[in-house]
């Protein structure tokens, strides 16, 4: 435990001023506990492999770490950063524009799938213009190297975010490795995620050389104090009704809705929509462009509602969401190789992550989830084992439910 965790500031750090006047900016006090423990050990360096829940800050670490020791040089990329998502890597580019705000010599880009991969092309031939500091989803990322448009001989630092599920899938594990074989082997690596279960660790460890090691074994503790969990038992042709009763009850600020795939999101989106609510869809089935439109619309409160598949599942960091609603219960994809547990132990990673998007940085939140089938009951025990944590039923008419 930290003792004298309130008279810690971002001073203690030693941090460039630069950086330190961006923070103030940014309205950030004090460094959140997994702040504290990793960024003196990041700016020096070290490896960091670290598992801490959802909503406390996780990326400062690395955005703040990268940005203490970087020095530009132009025309080379020497941070690459990689997420799971567009959306995400999008919102992370954000934040390193965010920090690097009295840093102007610092460039920054991010590059993802389904935008024109010429754009990414233009800005990597021009030294005026080649981003130091490069976030990415690992396909389009993977295409840049293969085609000789990116070269990685100078990157210093090599950063996962969601890293359990980047590694997990074995597509993207693949188009990492490749670019981790494409970057020197002198760097530090850090890699960042709410869940990681024994199993990924080793697999995480293996980029790396002697890490600093966080990690949250006792699971119970990932559960977000702020948030109230509940469920719903009720038939499949019963969801929309209660849906509708719920975003009616509940003083929402903003609301999440998960689906389970991109057919639903949009039958539900128009649903919403057609009944009056402030309601937007984001998945894989729009373009790319209007992908990042919704997300940013979302974001900027143009929309209240947002169904969505679990695109935003994770790291998604949107401050004024209170409410997350599992309007379809999260499962695993049918992977044949998997045991019924692993896949259950997969199905209540993403439950966690999902939820995890309501009561962000410890603020107040509500999370129900719709349960309909045996399925669905089964998911529920294995959350409620997983994160010892009693989900209760939702009190009729929302009773003492307060968001
Ligand atoms: P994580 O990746 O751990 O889930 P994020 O990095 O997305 O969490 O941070 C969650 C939210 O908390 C963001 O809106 C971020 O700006 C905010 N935040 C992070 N660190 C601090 C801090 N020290 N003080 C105040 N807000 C913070
Ligand atoms: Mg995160």
């Amino acid at each position: 435990s930290y003792v004298g965790i309130h008279s810690t500031s971002f001073r203690d750090f030693l941090l460039k001023p630069e950086l330190l006047k961006a923070i103030t900016d940014c309205g950030f006090e004090h460094p959140s506990e997994v702040q504290q423990v990793c960024i003196p050990q990041a700016i020096l360096g070290t490896d960091v492999l670290c598992q801490a829940k959802s909503g406390l800050g996780k990326t400062a670490v690395f955005v703040l770490s990268t940005l203490q020791q970087i020095e530009p040089v132009a025309g080379e990329a020497s941070v690459l950063v990689m997420c799971h998502t567009r959306e995400l890597a999008f919102q992370i580019r954000n934040e390193y524009q965010r920090f690097s705000k009295y840093m102007p010599e610092v460039k920054t880009a991010v590059f993802y799938g389904g935008t024109d991969i010429k754009e990414n092309e233009k800005l990597l031939k021009d030294k005026e213009t080649h981003p130091h500091v490069i976030v990415a989803t690992p396909g389009r990322l993977n295409a840049l190297v293969r085609e000789k448009k990116l070269r990685l001989g100078s990157v210093q630092r090599f950063v996962l975010d969601e890293c359990d599920k980047m590694l997990d899938q074995i597509d993207m594990r693949r188009d990492v490795q490749e670019i981790f074989r494409a970057t020197p082997t002198q760097k530090q690596v850090m890699m960042f995620s709410a869940t990681l279960s024994p199993a990924t660790r080793p697999v995480c460890k293996k980029f790396m050389q002697s890490p600093l090691e966080i990690y949250v074994d006792d699971e119970a503790k990932l559960t977000l104090h702020g948030l109230q969990q509940y469920y719903i038992k009720l038939g499949e042709a019963e969801k929309n009704r209660r849906l509708n009763d719920l975003l009616d009850q509940l003083e929402y600020n903003q609301a999440i809705v998960f689906v389970k795939s991109t057919v639903r999101a949009t039958e539900l989106d128009r649903l919403l929509r057609e009944c009056g609510f402030p309601s937007v869809a984001v998945h894989s089935g729009v373009s790319q462009e209007e992908r990042i439109k919704r997300y940013t619309d979302f974001k900027n409160f143009a929309h209240r509602i947002c169904v969505s598949t679990d695109v935003f599942g994770r790291g998604i960091d949107i401050e004024r969401i209170n409410v997350a609603v599992n309007y379809d219960m999260p499962d695993s994809p049918a992977n044949p190789g998997a045991s019924d547990k692993d896949s259950l132990a997969q199905a209540a990673d993403t439950y966690l992550h999902r939820v995890g998007r309501a009561g962000r940085f410890g603020t107040k939140g509500v999370a129900v989830s719709f349960v309909s089938t045996e399925r669905d009951e089964q998911v529920l025990k294995a959350i409620e084992a997983r994160f010892e944590k009693k989900i209760e039923e939702y009190p009729e008419g929302g009773q003492g439910v307060n968001v």
